[in-house]
């Protein structure tokens, strides 16, 4: 198949480009580098079932293509809220151009969602049916409300024009190629640990999250695209959840050396708690996820060391 991904030179497109050349299918990865870089693929450059394209995914794109994987958007919240209505624009008008053009050639499009949906949660583990709690003006709005569209924009134009759609929301994942200045909390953390510098705590370090090791959500996805009758939206995540404290703890412990913690102020609507149910992926998809915050972790500090200047 010949397949399309947005924001392919991000963390998690890069992953998936790689997995999609694996499995023998050419790809087109478009990306603007806003958060992502050519070194994420570079290593793909001189196969030649890989294509690169500068493109922004705000204005519309022609290719003639089987799948389509929309993973444009920044997902850290100091970048997505760096510029905040271009983070609007970029979820919405992607999902459109994505939509639009999966429905001129009759592709198969899947939407790259967010646990950012269900916002500050009242209903915990969260399952896909829980309609969240999202505060629609605050400063993380751009960014789940701009998510919430999008998921909307995929069901209209399922339902209105039967375009094939996969929608998966994604809980906290990361591992090897996260940008070390990302922003956001397990790059922070070992980039941190790594240097010798403090650890940046925001709140009191009570607020937990789920994190989940990059290949186990890639396999998620997978499954998701090339399954039929399966539309989702489905959750992808770990649902192992932890503090801050407690990631920071793991962290300090793994990379060793004298740091300490610094506590912050909480930012604007951060989220108290999060943790997916994935009753739905387990039963449609035969998923879950196989690596342990501890492995991920061992294999992420492993990636940065080898990465960055400490
Ligand atoms: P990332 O920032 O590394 O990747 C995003 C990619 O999109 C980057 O390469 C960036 O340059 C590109 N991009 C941004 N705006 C663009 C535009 N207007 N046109 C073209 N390209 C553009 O982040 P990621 O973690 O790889 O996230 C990928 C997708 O998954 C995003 O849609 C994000 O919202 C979603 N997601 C990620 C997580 C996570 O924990 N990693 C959680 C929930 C959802
Ligand atoms: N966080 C933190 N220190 C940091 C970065 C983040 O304590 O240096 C906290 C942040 O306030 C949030 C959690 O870690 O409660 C996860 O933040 P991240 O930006 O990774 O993801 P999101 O809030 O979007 O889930």
């Amino acid at each position: 198949m010949r397949v399309l991904v947005t924001g392919g030179a991000g963390f998690l497109g890069s992953h998936l480009c790689d997995r999609l050349i694996e499995q023998g299918h050419e790809v087109i990865c478009m990306d603007n580098y806003f958060t992502g870089s050519k070194s994420n693929v570079a290593h793909l450059f001189g196969n030649p079932n890989f294509e690169l394209l500068r493109h922004d995914v705000i204005d519309p794109f022609k290719v003639e293509v089987d799948q389509i994987y929309n993973l444009a958007c920044p997902a850290s919240p100091p970048h997505y809220q760096h510029n905040p209505i271009k983070t609007t624009k970029t979820s919405v008008m992607g999902a459109i151009n994505s939509l639009g053009l999966a429905k001129r050639v009759g592709a198969r499009v899947f939407q790259a969602s967010t646990s950012e949906v269900y916002g500050d949660p009242e209903v915990h583990p969260q399952p896909e049916s829980y309609w969240g709690k999202v505060n629609p003006i605050g400063i993380r709005s751009c960014y789940d409300e701009g998510k919430r569209v999008a998921e909307t924009l995929f069901f209209d134009y399922h339902r209105q024009n039967n375009v094939d759609i996969r929608i998966v929301r994604i809980f906290n994942t990361y591992g090897p190629r996260m940008n070390p200045d990302d922003g956001r909390v397990v790059s922070n953390f070992i980039v941190q640990a790594l240097r010798g510098q403090d650890i940046t705590i925001y709140g009191d370090g009570t607020q937990t999250r789920s994190f989940c090791y990059v290949d186990d959500l890639i396999e998620g996805f997978l499954r998701l695209m090339n399954k039929d009758e399966v539309v989702g939206p489905i959750n992808i995540g770990n649902p192992g959840e932890f503090t801050m404290l407690e990631l920071a703890e793991k962290v300090i412990a793994k990379v060793g050396g004298k740091t300490k913690l610094s506590f912050h102020p909480l930012p604007g609507d951060d989220p108290k708690q999060r943790k997916p149910d994935i009753t739905l992926a387990q039963k449609h998809l035969d998923w879950q996820p196989t690596v342990s915050l501890d492995e991920g972790l061992d294999r992420t500090i492993e990636y940065f060391r080898n990465t960055i200047n400490v």
